[in-house]
């Protein structure tokens, strides 16, 4: 299928084609006797990605785990679809996320305010999963990949209170979700995400050292796909957080209501980023899942929370 790509190490790259874009949500199969999903993508991605393993020679009763680095709903809006799909499967997450996929209403009536008319384009409805199906991770756990492969999960919030990056035993392969930022292999651009209401400066940094010191081999972002040069490109995440918050914080010292402090941050961080001196697309793409307006107001949001 054209939207599979093999990655080495039984790791298949699927494109989970959110909102009908390419190259933006990844999701990823990792092959073996236990078979793995790291990241379900949304609802409307569920039979995009029930069509992927079909390919890969994964049935319904073959699916082991399913697994999300959090619960945004890029990530995590096909795990009620996908859990009916495959039975045999267990759902796996952190413990802050485990009830919402669950009972999604809260969730869902929240994204509803934040995205409005857009959220059923965007994303469709998650639907809710057998609670007894679920697994919460707490600070650290496990995936049992088959033939003594595992795959550890590590608590790293920042970016929202209920991710986890998860460490391939045999690949050194490290899932990071979007603790790492927004990263666009077309461009090699990357960009911080920090929406409301969880982010939090410093221990985004903190998740981001935690990524270092378990020294992955390689990178696998969810937005989008494998980076190979591990150090500079967590320095660079760390980084691009750093000037994000710092403009933010400026703007918001000179006070700048939040559209006035968007447009300034926007305007001062426009060169670090080719993608946006490119075609309109892949600007639109940055847009869509680190955009300005929600970067500008989690680190506002964080900032009033913290400073007073
Ligand atoms: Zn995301």
């Amino acid at each position: 299928m054209d939207n599979v790509t093999p990655l080495g190490a039984d790791v298949y790259e699927i494109d989970t084609r959110m909102a009908g874009y390419s190259g933006i949500t990844a999701g990823y199969l990792i092959l073996g006797d236990r078979p793995c999903l790291v990241e379900t993508g949304t609802s409307t991605s569920a039979p995009i990605v029930r069509d992927a393993l079909t390919s890969l020679g994964v049935g319904p009763d073959d699916l082991a785990t399913v697994v999300v680095t959090h619960i945004h709903l890029d990530h995590a809006g096909g795990v009620g679809d996908i859990s009916r799909f495959y039975p045999s499967a267990e759902i796996v997450v952190h413990e802050k996320g485990a009830r919402h996929l669950a009972d999604p209403s809260r969730l869902m009536a929240s994204a509803k305010m934040v995205w409005g008319d857009k959220l059923d384009v965007l994303f469709g409805t998650l639907a809710p999963t057998d609670a007894a199906r679920i697994r919460a991770l707490g600070d650290t756990g496990s995936i049992d990949l088959g033939n003594g492969r595992t795959l550890s999960s590590h608590y790293s919030p920042g970016h929202a209170k209920h991710h986890v990056g998860l460490l391939d035993s045999l690949s050194g392969d490290l899932y990071v979700g979007d603790a790492a930022g927004v990263y666009l292999p077309e461009t090699g651009d990357l960009r911080p995400a920090t929406p409301p209401p969880d982010f939090d400066l410093g221990v985004a940094l903190d998740s981001i050292a935690l990524f270092e010191a378990l020294g992955p081999q390689r990178l696998l972002f969810s937005h989008y796909g494998p980076v190979s040069n591990v150090t500079e490109t967590l320095e660079r995440s760390a980084e691009e957080l750093r000037i994000w918050v710092d403009l933010t914080r400026q703007a918001r010292s000179e006070g700048l209501d939040l559209d006035h402090a968007v447009a300034m941050v926007r305007e001062r961080t426009h060169e670090r980023y080719a993608a946006l001196r490119g075609d309109e697309a892949t600007a639109e793409q940055f847009e869509l899942l680190s955009g300005a307006p929600s970067n500008v107001a989690g680190i506002i949001h964080w900032l009033d929370r913290t400073s007073g």
